[in-house]
């Protein structure tokens, strides 16, 4: 055999070995499967599937509108790289009317807010995804997704919501540049971005606004209202982006992708929450043959 015709031979091995690797990989992405690579992704993931839940807001001068989104995928499809389960496709239908006063704001009304995540949830569980981990990724969903897992108590579901909240801040890493309030578009989520997509960072534009909080209420701290972000933080910014960079986010988006990470892992272990939620479907309905 010639050089040349063994070169063919092996590089043609190579790419059938590689195409065979690339089939037999099962994409963690909803729309990336097929019907029946869908079915495989479902037993491989234990009926494990993640929401990542993003949303349409302003973020400073600097970040894009759909940071949340972008970041919160990028930290699930990480996760789910590292411990197979079938990600959702771009969700982004939550809670934001503190921001309805920015450009590009997308802000649905309550109803429908929680009749799509219902319906969501119930069309993913009806496809085989009984255990739903919701990765929020919005600050503002804070309220609005423990209000949704407790309603599914309501009526029988055939499914568990489990609900991851947030980024975790860990003890540790690299030392922040920045002593203020660090909610929004600030030094955290500002490096978190630049991470997952540098491209669309405008560091440059950063300092243009101020991300200071404006304390223009007057209240107990444990009297709410629905105006106290606009009241604080007018410009829909919270903290200094200027100050960010990529060690930073490295450090955040580590301990959220192992967060995320160990929850797939403890989600798909878990075989009481559905048995528990089923004795107690049960047991609602007839409460007075309830006894302690
Ligand atoms: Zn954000």
């Amino acid at each position: 055999m010639s050089f040349r015709r063994a070169s063919i031979l092996v590089s043609s091995t190579l790419l059938i070995a590689a195409t065979l690797s690339a089939q037999s990989k099962l994409s963690t992405q909803w729309e990336e499967l097929t019907a029946s690579d869908f079915r495989q992704g479902l037993q491989q993931s234990k009926a494990t599937c993640l929401l990542p839940f993003g949303i349409l807001e302003k973020h400073g001068p600097h970040l894009p509108l759909g940071t949340d989104l972008l970041n919160v995928r990028y930290a699930s499809l990480q996760a789910a790289a590292q411990e197979y389960a079938v990600v959702f496709p771009e969700y982004y239908f939550g809670q934001i009317f503190e921001a309805k006063h920015e450009p590009g704001t997308v802000a649905y009304s309550m109803e429908l807010q929680l009749r799509l995540l219902q319906e969501t949830a119930d069309e993913m569980a009806r496809n085989g995804c009984k255990k739903l981990i919701i990765v929020n990724g919005h600050g503002g969903n804070e309220h609005l997704l423990p209000l949704f897992a407790q309603a599914q108590l309501d009526k029988p579901h055939d499914y568990v919501v489990y609900v991851l909240d947030g980024e975790r801040s860990r003890p540790g890493g690299p030392a922040k540049k920045s002593t203020g309030i660090d909610y929004h578009a600030g030094e955290n989520e500002t490096s978190n971005t630049m991470v997952s997509h540098p491209d669309l960072v405008h560091l440059d534009r950063a300092s243009s606004e101020s991300g200071a909080d404006q304390k223009r209420q007057h209240l107990p701290e444990y009297l709410y209202t629905g105006i106290w972000w606009y009241a604080r933080f007018p410009n829909h910014y919270s903290g200094d982006g200027s100050v960010a960079r990529k060690e930073l986010g490295e450090w955040n988006m580590k301990g959220w992708i192992d967060s995320i990470v160990e929850c797939i892992r403890a989600v798909k272990a878990d075989d009481a929450s559905l048995k528990i939620q089923n004795e107690f479907y049960e047991k609602s309905t007839h409460p007075l043959d309830t006894r302690p």
